[in-house]
């Protein structure tokens, strides 16, 4: 019998010591045998959870219209390459480059990189562009993706970035009050969160938001290395070539204490530690902290906007009316999915959109 992936993370912390936050989310959504992502498609309906572009097409199709727009504000290049961070079944791009290719100067200049941890999801991908009439490619690291001018994007992949647990001890002893919150076992040998009895090392507390200064004895404050990674990559690459990064995900606008890991199964909301590498986990980003790391990184960075005065300012509601017109029997349908991307009460305002580009481009479209 093979050994569950909740034995082989018991017998790692039975023979090491508790493990971070971030290394029990990596081995449970990427263990490349049993983990969450490479082991299945959990998008849809019949799925775990439900994205934007997968409630509406339109999510995408207005998204495309933010491309042609970002690609005329960089100068309309020759060479467009449009990178997709965790592209789940590849209907957003699907949809973006439907909408984006009416403009023929960025049908012909666009070059689309797929960046997927998943086999399984990339075979999806595959299968869903594979008509899209514009060559796409997959890369392991942006860092793989031929130097050039850029648009990258990622719906809903920040908050699958494994995040880091702090809780404060001593509010007033700056980053020496924090210790890390981890993952052990309790006396009836599960899986629970304990707390280290030392300070919270230095590369944990060395870049801590700003927000943090504002916590109390016992507040949890989540940390995500990955973002800190994703950005020097993109500053890296925007130093060479102009570019903008569109990332629309879950969280505050600004920095908030407590634990927002929380784990999906069909749907609804599981606990942490119930079934690993069968449930989808998440938690918020924090966009003030993504946006300090950014803007210290040379970036520049708009406001995090709502998802509906984005989708709005990029002309969703017209979208909607020109689908109800084209398929009058639809309205209904299309009514509830356009609710279910804009209504405070939904998506429209928990979710936000943030643009990090290279310095010295226009604002870019919807989040002036
Ligand atoms: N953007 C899609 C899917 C969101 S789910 C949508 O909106 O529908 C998260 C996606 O990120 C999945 O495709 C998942 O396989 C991918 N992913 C998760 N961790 C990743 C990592 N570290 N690197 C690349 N892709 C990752």
């Amino acid at each position: 019998m093979t050994t569950s992936l909740e034995d082989k993370l018991k017998h790692r912390i039975r023979d090491a010591g508790p493990i971070s936050v971030a290394e029990y989310m990596t081995i449970c959504l990427l263990d490349p045998v049993q983990g969450y992502y490479p082991t299945r498609d959990p998008l849809g309906a019949d799925g775990d959870f439900i994205t934007a572009p997968e409630i509406s097409q339109m999510f995408g199709e207005v998204l495309g219209l933010w491309c042609v727009q970002s690609w005329i504000d960089l100068g309309r290049p020759e060479t467009l390459h449009l990178i997709e961070y965790g592209p789940g079944r590849g209907i957003m791009m699907s949809d973006m480059l439907r909408s984006a290719s009416l403009d023929s100067g960025f049908k012909a200049a666009v070059q689309v990189w797929l960046i997927e941890a998943s086999a399984a999801l990339e075979a999806v991908q595959g299968r869903t562009l594979g008509t899209a009439g514009v060559a796409v490619q997959w890369a392991a690291r942006l860092e793989d993706v031929p130097p050039g001018p850029s648009l990258i994007i990622g719906n809903e992949f920040l908050d699958c970035l494994p995040i880091q647990q702090l809780i404060c001890e001593d509010p007033f002893a700056g980053k020496d009050g924090w210790v890390e919150r981890r993952v052990g076992l309790d006396d009836e040998d599960r899986l629970c969160f304990v707390k280290s009895g030392i300070p919270a090392a230095a590369i944990l507390t060395d870049r801590l938001p700003t927000g943090a200064s504002d916590a109390r004895k016992d507040n949890v404050l989540e940390t995500c290395p990955s973002v800190a990674q994703i950005i020097d990559s993109l500053s890296v690459r925007f130093a060479a070539h102009p570019g903008r990064a569109l990332f629309i995900d879950y969280g505050p606008a600004d920095t908030e204490f407590g634990d927002t890991l929380q784990a999906l199964k069909r749907h609804e909301k599981v606990g942490v530690f119930s079934d690993p590498g069968n449930t989808d986990l998440t938690a918020r980003v924090d966009f003030a902290a993504l946006a300090e790391t950014a803007n210290a990184a040379g970036l520049a960075t708009s406001a995090a906007v709502p998802q509906r005065e984005f989708l709005s300012k990029l002309g969703v509601e017209m979208r909607a009316v020109a689908l109800i017109r084209a398929k009058p029997d639809a309205k209904p349908v299309i009514a509830r999915q356009l609710h279910r991307l804009t209504d405070t009460a939904e998506m429209g305002e928990l979710f936000k959109a943030i643009c990090l580009s290279s310095p010295g481009l226009p604002d870019p479209l919807g989040l002036r």
